[in-house]
């Protein structure tokens, strides 16, 4: 089992403004609608939206969010939920588990409960995972095609380029049983970002040393 984790310590002050911005925001909806007696709809169509905004930062601001050390190179990480199975370092990259409000170093062998570990690919080059399945990081003894999406181009009058691509994903054979949207166990994609579930895969595509 993993160490004891580092205490998250509570971002009291990004709570407060988050609480003073939604009071802001509740105090124009008041005035708006007081407004919309007079001016009928705009007005009253800006506060109903006014207050929505405010009622969800207000919201949010009881959501925890706390502040601690990296535990793979002490950066400062903020704004860390209770719990999430990989919070990306900014610092190192190096992702951190976050159990019951601590912060733990994610072991490098580590398989996340779902697809976690992000890693930009693009159709020119393919990430490099060192024989490790994607989904558990066991030797790998094939490979499974994922295509790729990605919208290259967005420009208005040009439309939407949306290249595809083949990605070869090498799995053992338990993870080559794809799952009902015909994934690996652990392994999804968005916008040219492919996410796994072994931590070892993930470090073998960025060549990171255990
Ligand atoms: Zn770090
Ligand atoms: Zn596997």
């Amino acid at each position: 089992m993993e160490s004891a984790g580092t205490p998250l310590q509570v971002d009291a002050k990004g709570a407060w403004l988050k609480r003073g911005g939604g009071a802001v925001l509740l105090f124009t909806a008041a005035g708006l609608g007081y407004l919309a007696a007079t001016f009928g709809f705009a007005a009253g169509m800006g506060a109903f939206i006014a207050g929505i905004a405010g009622l969800s930062l207000l919201g949010a601001s009881f959501s925890f969010a706390g502040t601690g050390p990296c535990p793979s190179c002490g950066a400062t990480l903020v704004d860390v939920p209770r719990d999430l199975p990989g919070y990306p370092c900014p610092g190192c990259g190096e992702y951190a588990i976050v159990r019951g409000a601590c912060l733990h170093r994610t072991p490098p062998e580590h398989v996340a409960s779902s697809s976690t570990y992000a890693i930009a690919v693009s159709p020119e080059q393919a990430p490099l995972f060192g024989g490790m399945c994607v989904s558990c990081g066991a030797p790998a003894t094939t490979t499974v095609a994922r295509q790729m999406r990605k919208t290259v181009v967005g420009a208005p009058g040009v439309g939407r380029v949306v290249r595809t691509w083949p990605l070869p994903l090498p799995v053992c054979a338990a993870h080559a049983q794809l799952d009902s949207l015909g994934n690996p166990r652990g392994v999804t994609s968005s916008q040219g970002t492919l996410l796994v579930s072994s931590y070892a895969a993930w470090r073998a595509a960025h060549a990171r040393r255990a």
